[in-house]
């Protein structure tokens, strides 16, 4: 094994508070202002990685005939690092988004970032704008981490780019859902899909969202916070909500979560929550689960529970399901919120590993 990048650190950002850091800490929002700071690598398929360096935060100088401009070939991820009491930052299971990132890499025909190098720039961005994460105690506030290679070879023929880039940026990061954990509604489309059999699905690439954004609008015009996705076949098979994995709660306490189709993202979260609900002695399965399901066991009671989870938006509940014809409110708004007791205490145990409140057992925490 060769060394991990070395980022040779000597930039920080300044400790001393500023009146911009400390307005966005204040009220941190989701994706909207970003660090001091950012890393940035190239690669070409002559000389393979190099200077990979951690530079002041900066528009790119990208060509317009960019690749990726063109053909959209490009990949991200998104983890994020938490303060705990103590004043120690801790990231939540690197290792799997970078196992994640070198899989999207090799279906969009793009370079691999080895996992020790992938969490070295982390590590150093991190590092470097440390000010930036936020206080512990300030709530479900992290400091998200958002990695991204884009084909950079200007050249407008179609195949796989001869250079690119690896960047990774932080943005300091509250609650997701403007609703916080109260529960989020869902619409059900069936007119768009957002992956197929055989395409890129299982990859986190920015085509996917680009494809998944007109069923966010119907989802939007149609008064409901997120969109619900089928599988392109059947059109029937439960895949995602917008950017998160879907569960269901069965009032026997088993917990179902759509199988990996080859069209599904594998969520960080996703394979989290199934192991901390054996913990909790639920019993889980990863089955196909059909929109009838949905509908028949909410309205028969033996769905008890809905919610859905990733990196950004944590554990969410989801308390409506609205679709062409129809509308089903999910649980009880009369008490919590409407949020489910399955739901809060799954939520509760995956906060407390991420902020330190509890050991970590597992080695999530890096
Ligand atoms: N599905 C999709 C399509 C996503 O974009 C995400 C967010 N990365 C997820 C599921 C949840 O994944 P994770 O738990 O790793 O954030």
């Amino acid at each position: 094994m060769t060394d991990a990048w070395d980022f040779g650190l000597e930039l920080r950002s300044d400790p001393a508070t500023t009146a911009a850091r400390t307005a966005v800490l204040d009220k941190p929002g989701f994706g909207q202002a970003f660090t001091d700071h950012m890393v940035v690598a190239t690669w070409s398929a002559d000389r393979g990685w190099y200077d990979q360096k951690v530079t002041a935060y900066a528009p790119l100088k990208v060509s317009p005939a960019a690749a990726v401009l063109h053909y959209a070939q490009e990949i991200f991820e998104g983890l994020k690092a938490y303060r705990h009491e103590d004043g120690s930052v801790w990231a939540f299971r690197p290792d799997r988004n970078a196992a994640r990132f070198s899989s999207s890499a090799t279906r969009l025909a793009l370079p691999q970032v080895p996992e020790q190098d992938f969490i070295a720039a982390l590590r150093a961005l991190v590092t470097v704008d440390e000010a930036w994460v936020p206080p512990a105690g300030s709530g479900e506030t992290s400091l998200y981490l958002r990695p991204y290679m884009i084909a950079t070879e200007a050249a407008l023929s179609v195949r796989p780019a001869r250079e690119v880039l690896f960047g990774v940026i932080a943005s300091p990061a509250g609650a997701y859902f403007d609703t916080g954990p109260k529960p989020i509604s869902i619409w059900l489309t069936t007119s768009t899909i957002r992956a197929t059999p055989g395409g890129t699905g299982a990859a986190k690439c920015g085509s996917n969202y680009a494809a998944s954004l007109a069923g966010l609008a119907e989802a939007v015009a149609n008064g409901c916070d997120q969109v619900a996705f089928v599988d392109a076949v059947e059109r029937r098979w439960l895949e995602e909500i917008g950017s998160t994995n879907l569960f269901f709660v069965y009032a026997d306490g088993r917990i179902v979560t759509p199988e990996l189709s080859g069209s599904i993202l594998e969520g960080v979260t996703r394979a989290s929550v199934l192991d901390l609900a054996v913990d909790l002695g639920h019993t889980v399965e990863e089955r196909k689960v059909s929109a009838d399901e949905w509908r028949d066991g909410v309205r028969s009671g033996e769905i008890s529970e809905v919610f859905a989870s990733g990196t950004a938006a944590v554990i969410a509940p989801i308390g409506r399901l609205a679709w062409p014809d129809g509308d089903l409110t999910i649980g009880d708004h009369s008490i919590n919120h409407g949020v489910g007791p399955v739901t809060a205490t799954l939520r509760q145990s995956l906060l407390d590993l991420q902020y330190g409140r509890v050991p970590d057992t597992r080695g999530w925490l890096t």
